[in-house]
């Protein structure tokens, strides 16, 4: 049964303080970081960062990331009600105001769309971990939340299971986000992330086997990760590991494998396999009778 939240008295002139305006200016340097790295499109993606128990400044609605200004950002409560901003807030922020309301600790979210990250929302799978010491320490494990459609109520509660032990989540046939102590921290984490999928698809390619940490070297990672006290579900208590990483949308490649599993015999993928097999191999003998 939800419980009304208690209603907290707001404080509109937090909007033009000094602590605000260097926010201000800290969102709109990583809203075009986030253009410039072609993790938004359009006016896709938005940022916010919690600057008092009931404030939260955020970015508007319809402006692309690479132009924000100081002048175009929002300030709203924890039920996301507009409190001040020339400009109407995002449609996203429900997403921001559960992970805040989930998680005190959290002072910034962030949302965008970057490719790679999101080939594998909408794929359904979540990346191989456990393969690259920085990914494991900034990020690790990432929980898939399943569909809903975006700004509504549903879709904003999709990710409180997995606020208190991770800092990014992919969303389902959508994108990402990321939570942090700052601004600038968030944006890492879909940097880390990123840049992450990227790699592994490239390391994929290469069509060698892919190796992965033993248990003496992910203790050495998680060791690093505790004392930067990141968030992490394998350091979470046993009891609290069910309910903030069962996701809704089971990942197909969650645990590593050595080697790859071939497919069904008679399966579609089991022909495609085939075909690209015997294609090789007849590139291959045309090549070597040209020579
Ligand atoms: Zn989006």
């Amino acid at each position: 049964m939800p419980q009304p939240s208690p209603t907290l008295a707001t404080r509109p002139e937090l909007f033009s303080t000094p602590q605000a305006e260097a926010i201000k200016q800290e969102i709109c340097a990583v809203g075009r970081k986030l253009w410039l790295r072609q993790y938004v499109d359009g006016n896709g993606g938005n940022i916010s960062c919690r600057i008092g128990p009931n404030e939260v400044l955020c970015t508007p609605t319809m402006v692309s990331k690479y132009d924000l200004t100081p002048e175009d950002l929002c300030l709203v409560d924890l039920e996301g009600n507009q409190l001040a901003g020339r400009e109407r807030r995002t449609s996203e922020i429900f997403l921001h105001l559960e992970i805040f309301k989930a998680n005190p600790e959290v002072k910034a979210v962030l949302h965008c769309h970057p490719p790679h990250a999101t080939a594998h929302a909408i794929t359904h799978t979540v990346p191989d971990y456990l393969t690259l010491p920085e990914f494991e320490v900034f990020v690790g494990k990432v929980p898939i939340t399943p569909y809903a459609t975006p700004g509504t109520a549903e879709f904003a509660r999709t990710v409180i299971p997995f606020v208190k032990h991770h800092n990014t989540a992919l969303l389902a046939n959508h994108g990402i986000v990321c939570w942090g102590d700052t601004v600038t921290h968030a944006e890492w984490y879909a940097e880390v992330l990123e840049t992450y999928c990227w790699t592994m698809l490239l390391a994929r390619q290469l069509g060698a086997p892919i190796t992965y940490f033993n248990a003496e070297q992910v203790e050495g990672v998680l060791g690093i990760k505790r004392r930067y006290g990141l968030p992490d579900h394998r350091l979470a208590p046993r009891e609290e590991r069910a309910c903030t990483c069962g996701p809704a949308i089971e990942p197909i490649n969650a645990l590593p494998t050595a080697e790859p599993s071939l497919p069904e015999a008679g399966s579609p993928a089991f022909e495609q396999l085939v075909r690209t097999i015997t294609a090789t191999v007849l590139d291959k003998l045309r090549n070597s009778q040209t020579r």
